[in-house]
């Protein structure tokens, strides 16, 4: 069942959102060539706790997943698609990192992903991130009143496969609200016009997932968590926490000028 939230609790839902905001700018910032992926987490708690936040990340366990999530956030690197981990691992100069972050105040949540690399980038890792980008910015612009989920999906999957990446099938953006993920899903590859219509008062996170090596093969890693590429090519992910309402789509974890939509092809971090 998709649950309409009312104009205050999707404020409500927005100052979650700045929460996560701030910590994956903070993360981002901390990211360098020899920091521990424990260490990022460590930033990531003081952020939340900072901000009387807690994580919708720490203990949860869907029904996947062998044990609970250890960390507040998931940091994903290189052929790690999402959920990674964060233990003892050292970025290295040139690491493709995927962070996913989310936060709870007053009872609602925010959940919000970047990719960037740390160090001296490689230029198709660049060029991933970029797809991922605008895959997102695209799949937020038909988040509108009257579109479908498969509008959303389309759209998304239209600019990963025109950039000839892979998309894991069976992974994707989902409802939010006072649980992290609530009905409905939201797939990064679908038919437009199809599936459930959007209405005002709907929160959807939206996160475009991607393959570079262009293949849509992956498989859970022995932690039972981390989706990995099947190729070993990277892969990149980014997600915000959008609102449908009337008068358009509004970002809810933006890390620039909260709410506002990022111009097409062009970067929104
Ligand atoms: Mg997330
Ligand atoms: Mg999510």
């Amino acid at each position: 069942m998709v649950e309409l939230k009312t104009d205050l609790s999707i404020d409500a839902m927005h100052a979650a959102g700045k929460v996560v905001g701030r910590t994956l700018a903070a993360v981002r910032e901390a990211a360098d060539v020899g920091v521990s992926l424990l260490e990022l987490d460590e930033v990531a708690r003081q952020v939340l706790g900072e901000a009387g936040a807690g994580s919708p990340f720490l203990g949860y366990r869907p029904a996947f997943a062998p044990t609970p999530f250890p960390a507040v956030i998931c940091a994903s690197v290189n052929d790690a698609i999402v959920h990674g981990i964060p233990g003892g691992y050292r970025l290295r100069d040139g690491d493709l990192l995927s962070v996913d972050c989310g936060a709870v105040l007053d009872g609602w949540v925010g959940d919000s992903a970047i990719s960037f690399v740390v160090g001296k980038p490689r230029g198709q890792d660049l060029r991933l991130i970029e797809t991922a980008e605008r895959a997102l910015a695209a799949g937020i612009r038909a988040a509108v009143v009257g579109n479908r989920i498969g509008d959303i999906a389309h759209a998304i999957g239209s600019v990963c496969r025109a950039a000839g990446y892979g998309i894991p099938d069976g992974f994707g953006g989902h409802g939010v609200g006072r649980r992290m993920h609530e009905d409905p899903s939201v797939p990064n590859e679908g038919r437009p016009g199809r599936g459930m219509r959007l209405r005002h008062g709907m929160a959807l996170a939206i996160e475009p997932m991607l393959i570079g090596g262009g293949t849509d093969g992956f498989h859970t890693d022995r932690d039972g968590w981390t989706l990995r590429t099947d190729d070993g090519s990277r892969a990149a992910h980014t997600e915000h926490t959008v609102a449908i309402t009337d008068e358009g789509p509004r970002i809810l974890t933006a890390r620039q000028e909260p709410g506002r939509l990022p111009a097409p092809g062009r970067e929104h971090r």
